[in-house]
């Protein structure tokens, strides 16, 4: 069942150590099928080294393990939330603790949009949400995890989709998109511009987010229905 979508996600989860945002077995990526309502996961635990296609877990929207012998990943619950909530724009979901995003993480800080590298992808900052209140972390920690970004970004009027991740306060990142790939380039992104943002604070301590309108001009000339960037019928 979902044999290609296995490999995929396998394929995907692969990635994160290759473009350098995970350590050991950190991190993992799902992708959701909208047409049988499941979702492909990494299974916890496992190195990326001797990981396998057929590894991959098949969980249904309620947290059941339809297919795979192994665990799923420890976040699954998060996955899940996120699924559950904008499953019809949000079809790939990707979590790491990837350094400099994590650093701002850690901070508490979001990552401020100071070029048109981060403009290019993100619309706006890249926010940092709360820490989970003791109760949320002792009962049910990574669904409270999930639905607090949800009701974050509720809360902030930003859409998924203009802001494909987000940092979770003394944790790490989450980061989405169309479709696993698609969440794997984001994170990589984020990590990106989490970096340049960090040495554009250490080169010039008072250095102000991009202007709105260069902000528009990168994020509209790629997304949306006036986007010009790029091929006719390619992104
Ligand atoms: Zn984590």
């Amino acid at each position: 069942m979902l044999e290609s979508l296995k490999k995929k996600v396998f394929e995907a989860n692969i990635l994160l150590p290759k473009y350098g945002l995970v350590t050991f077995t950190w991190g993992n990526v799902s992708e959701y099928d909208p047409e049988t309502k499941l979702f492909v996961i990494k299974p916890s635990g496992v190195s990326y080294e001797t990981m396998k296609p057929e590894d991959m877990v098949v969980m249904d929207l309620e947290g059941n393990r339809v297919e795979g012998e192994l665990n799923p990943s420890s976040d699954t619950p998060t996955h899940l939330e996120i699924y559950k909530a904008w499953g019809d724009k949000v079809k790939g979901v990707v979590h790491t603790h990837s350094s400099y995003a994590t650093s701002f993480a850690q901070a508490g800080r979001g990552i401020p949009c100071y070029g048109t590298t981060h403009a290019d992808y993100f619309y706006g900052e890249i926010p940092c949400v709360r820490c989970l209140t003791k109760d949320e972390i002792e009962d049910a920690y990574e669904e409270n995890t999930g639905h607090l970004i949800v009701n974050e970004f509720a809360a902030m009027s930003k859409d998924p989709v203009a802001v494909p991740a987000v940092l979770c306060k003394n944790h790490g990142v989450f980061a989405w998109g169309k479709d696993s790939m698609d969440a794997v380039h984001n994170s990589v992104v984020t990590e990106e511009v989490a970096k340049m943002a960090l040495r554009c604070e250490l080169i010039n301590p008072d250095v102000k987010p991009a202007p709105q309108e260069l902000q528009d001009k990168h994020y509209y000339r790629k997304h949306g229905a006036n986007a010009y960037y790029g091929q006719k019928g390619s992104n």
